[in-house]
């Protein structure tokens, strides 16, 4: 059975910075990049947020960027998807597409998360053409158009304010009469004049033409079904942390995110760190993923020291 002093499962800015960080300090990691090479970040185009590119950069370069770097530094970046683990006891149990079995003396889970969505055809058709479930990595390209957000919760409410400081108009479509989202975000919401709440309405179909979104076809309780104009169709039903297989062994909230040690990014087991979406259901951003996969490295890195 191979053995890896620090193996990386997830191949998103946490997962490669981790990476970069762990081969500089010497621990030659082996990363499993997933099913999503590149993370949530290649469904979208160009990120303008990243510091350090003050033109943009196109996210599949960025994320290809990360990966040579790491891989500059001697980490072996591999394809392949963990489909079982062990976490009992040290060194733990990895297996890759239900394959291969490595022993690891310590474990990053870097496996992100993922956006919600709809369900749609219509949806799917669209999606980076318009359709997006980051407000804040595509919000810019709306300037001064007209959008949509689906969702009731702090985080629909969240993008849609964030929309509204840059579009002409913002529709919320809220499938009940009611918010989720704190009283707080609500107050801001109702206070935001180019917003407007549309209660009571479901998404049937997302509308469109080759340049892109035109518009969503909705309907009401009532059963009415009607149209409204718009280039933009934000998803902000919610996220899920790609924790299932972890689960079992590592502590996680109620909503399945990994839970994390104070300022550190170690889990319930020692030797297991988690960096990026998978802990984080707040900040979300490539820059704050890219952070914590550093932290989990330093922890790592420390961890060996203090038990090898
Ligand atoms: P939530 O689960 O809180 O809300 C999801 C929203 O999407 C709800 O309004 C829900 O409707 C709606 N929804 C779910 N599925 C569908 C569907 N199929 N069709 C239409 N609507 C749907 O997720 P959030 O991402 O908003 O928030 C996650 C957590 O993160 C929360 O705990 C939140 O408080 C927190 N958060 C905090 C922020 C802050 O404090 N600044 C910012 C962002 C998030 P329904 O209510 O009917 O179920």
């Amino acid at each position: 059975m191979a053995k890896v002093r620090c193996l990386i499962l997830g191949g998103g800015p946490a997962g490669y910075t981790a990476a970069i960080y762990a081969s500089r300090a010497g621990l030659e990691p082996v990363l499993y990049e997933g099913m999503e090479p590149g993370g949530q970040l290649t469904t979208t185009t160009v990120v303008e947020n990243f510091p350090g590119f003050p033109g943009g950069i196109d996210a599949n370069s960025l994320m290809d960027g990360m990966r040579k770097q790491a891989g500059s530094f001697g980490a072996s970046i591999r394809r392949g998807t963990a489909t079982s683990v062990d976490l009992s006891e040290r060194p733990f149990k990895v297996t890759i597409d239900g394959k291969e079995t490595l022993e690891a003396e310590t474990l990053i889970v870097a496996t992100g998360a993922t956006a919600k969505y709809l369900g749609l055809p219509s949806e799917e058709k669209f999606r980076g053409l318009g359709v997006s479930a980051c407000a804040t990595c595509d919000g810019f390209f709306y300037r001064g158009k007209d959008v949509a957000v689906v969702g009731g919760g702090d985080t629909a409410c969240e993008e849609a304010l964030y929309l509204a400081g840059l579009c002409r108009k913002v529709y919320m479509i809220v499938r009940r009469d009611v918010f989720r989202a704190s009283k707080a975000m609500q107050e801001k919401v109702f206070g935001a004049s180019n917003i407007e709440v549309l209660w009571k309405c479901q998404t049937r179909e997302v509308l469109g033409d080759d340049s892109g979104v035109t518009g969503v076809r909705l309907v009401r309780e009532s059963g009415e079904v009607f149209d409204i104009p718009v280039d933009g169709f934000f998803l902000a039903i919610g996220h899920h942390p790609n924790s299932d297989l972890f689960a079992p062994w590592l502590e996680t909230d109620e909503k399945g995110y990994i839970v994390t040690s104070g300022k550190t990014q170690e889990t319930s087991v020692p030797g297991v760190f988690a960096a990026g979406d998978v802990q984080d259901p707040v900040y979300r951003q490539a820059i704050t993923a890219a952070a914590t996969g550093c932290r989990a490295a330093r922890d790592a890195e420390r961890f060996l020291l203090e038990n090898d």
